[in-house]
């Protein structure tokens, strides 16, 4: 409960959620309360973009929306940037009888995907399709296949042998989990053949 409370994108759905959640674990909520601000641990409350990314997005996205224009003469590249600059990036998607707001230009949408996970959310998927915008122009380039092998560029070396490790470092003493020993045969989970089914 605990990791699908963290999850959630909308503050006022977190806020029920959470409210649930200290009615059923009230020490778990005050360990929570005590130790980190909701900023800390909260999609709803992060106030920065999850894990502060930032990204030159807005220009490639322009960037590739002119990419025909710009072989064009400079008038005529100018009368298309004007065309596109009055051309409406907002959107009010209806999605099953509820309303999302889209801006395709900031990136952001109401149901708040789009902003913290970077990735067009189905309504902006809808209005990008409407102002013939490329999805995968609305991506974060942090998910391109450039910046996936950036990642692993560097040489990974192996561990060192055990003896060769430093010996002035204090490592925490780790102790396996305390667990109940059950006493018996572990159940097991059955599942009946066809057989079986066709007899019932
Ligand atoms: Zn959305």
């Amino acid at each position: 409960m605990f990791l699908h409370i963290a999850k959630i994108y909308k503050p006022f759905e977190f806020d029920n959620a959470y409210n649930e959640f200290r009615n059923r674990y009230p020490e778990a909520a005050h360990f929570l309360d005590e130790r980190d601000s909701l900023d800390r641990w909260t999609r709803a409350y992060c106030s920065k973009t999850r894990y502060n990314i930032m990204t030159t997005n807005g220009v490639e996205s322009i960037n590739a929306r002119l990419l025909e224009e710009r072989k064009l003469p400079i008038i005529a590249l100018l009368d298309s940037l004007q065309k596109l600059a009055s051309c409406r990036l907002e959107f009010d998607v209806r999605d099953r009888g509820h309303s999302a707001i889209v801006d395709l230009e900031s990136k952001r949408c109401t149901c708040r995907v789009f902003d913290i996970d970077r990735i067009p959310c189905a309504h902006a998927i809808a209005a990008s399709w409407l102002a013939k915008i490329d999805i995968y122009d609305l991506c974060s380039e942090y998910y391109s296949t450039m910046s996936w092998c950036m990642d692993y560029s560097e040489t990974v070396y192996p561990v060192p042998e055990e003896n060769e490790w430093p010996r002035n470092i204090n490592f925490p003493l780790v102790l396996p989990p305390l667990v109940k020993k059950r006493v018996g045969r572990r159940k097991q989970n059955r599942i009946p053949s066809i057989d079986e089914f066709s007899k019932k």
